[in-house]
């Protein structure tokens, strides 16, 4: 269940009904939120007069359920709104990692000539083997924060742990939690206590319950600025990389409140997929999409097979607007 309590309602008292409701509590604007147990469908009577508004839930999807809130949320991304009212198809494009200087500039002009506005980069890659490339770490981010000085493009990058989730969130203005990290709940709660928007992907074997149960951690800590990622689950088939839940952004788009961005390179694992892949996806309707790029794919130090080479990427670009027009969307 979640309680709006009064506005005059104080920090101490909000804590003492959140200990008798075992609630989590967090302050929105200028009042306290409390989420019990979808369990609790009743409020006790000693706190009747404390309480504004209140909505039973019956599962624990709570406050990113459409049955809280009816329409998808907005998240503003410095002067970019996606989601609520705004009809933007965000695309997001840059590298896999950061390797050099020269590497994410060729990058930057990409997006700086098709006047797209939001560039990725990996800093921190949770990769699969110790022995393949890791990132360049702080290095890579102040390299990312000399590019948004120069072209002030919104930045994304990835937490790949708890240790260093502070560093991240001051050099980005989204912050990427991997697949493979949608469960550490040092990230999770660590986002949670500050604004940035965060941009959570599915990891590659939960379902669509533990997906959205992993966002409302973020966002019962105080961060409602929360939006989920397709990029494929596991599936027997391995062909491709991972097999992309297009059911699964249905179910997203018809029962949850929160943005859906989807990452087609990393669910096709091969770039010959993805044009095709994108095209599909942005006829859905979806909030954004997140597509790797490199000036030399063949030479990348991650995800070498997936990326778009840029010819590749504008060609798709192209073929993106009419679709989205379309159905009333325009890619931004
Ligand atoms: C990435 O975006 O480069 C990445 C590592 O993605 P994922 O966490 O989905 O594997
Ligand atoms: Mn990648």
């Amino acid at each position: 269940m979640i309680i709006h309590l009064k506005k005059n309602i104080t920090k101490e008292e909000a804590k003492k009904i959140a200990e008798k409701t075992e609630s989590v509590m967090f302050k929105r604007n200028d009042f306290f939120v409390l989420i019990a147990s979808s369990k609790i469908t009743t409020i006790p009577e000693m706190f009747s007069n404390k309480i504004d508004d209140f909505f039973p839930m019956d599962t624990d999807m709570q406050l990113s359920s459409k049955k809280y809130l009816s329409s998808t949320r907005e998240i503003k991304i410095n002067d970019i709104l996606i989601g609520g009212n705004s009809n933007n198809t965000l695309l997001i494009t840059g590298p896999c990692s950061i390797e050099n200087m020269d590497q994410i500039k060729q990058c930057a002009k990409l997006l700086e000539e098709l006047k797209l506005t939001t560039l990725r980069a990996g800093c921190y890659k949770p990769r699969t083997s110790p022995y393949s490339f890791q990132g360049l770490g702080l290095k890579g981010l102040k390299m990312l924060a000399e590019i948004r000085k120069e072209y002030g493009f919104n930045i994304i990058s990835e937490v790949r742990d708890a240790s260093h989730v502070d560093e991240v969130i001051e050099y980005v203005d989204i912050i990427q939690i991997g697949a493979k990290a949608m469960y550490d709940h040092g990230i999770l709660k660590a986002c949670g206590k500050q604004q940035k928007p965060v941009l959570l992907k599915r990891g590659f074997g939960s379902n669509l319950k533990e997906f959205v149960q992993a966002a409302e951690f973020i966002l019962s800590g105080g961060n409602e600025n929360v939006m989920l990622c397709e990029r494929g689950i596991r599936t027997f088939e391995n062909q491709t990389r991972f097999t992309l839940d297009l059911c699964g952004v249905s179910y997203i788009k018809e029962y949850t409140n929160l943005p859906i961005i989807l990452d087609t390179s990393h669910a096709m694992g091969y770039s010959y997929g993805v044009p095709d892949l994108t095209r599909a996806c942005v006829a859905m309707g979806i909030d954004g999409l997140l597509i790797e790029s490199h000036p030399c794919p063949k030479e990348a130090k991650s995800d070498a097979t997936q990326q778009l080479e840029f010819e590749e990427f504008k060609k798709m670009y192209n073929s993106l607007k009419p679709i989205a027009k379309a159905i009333g969307k325009s890619i931004i």
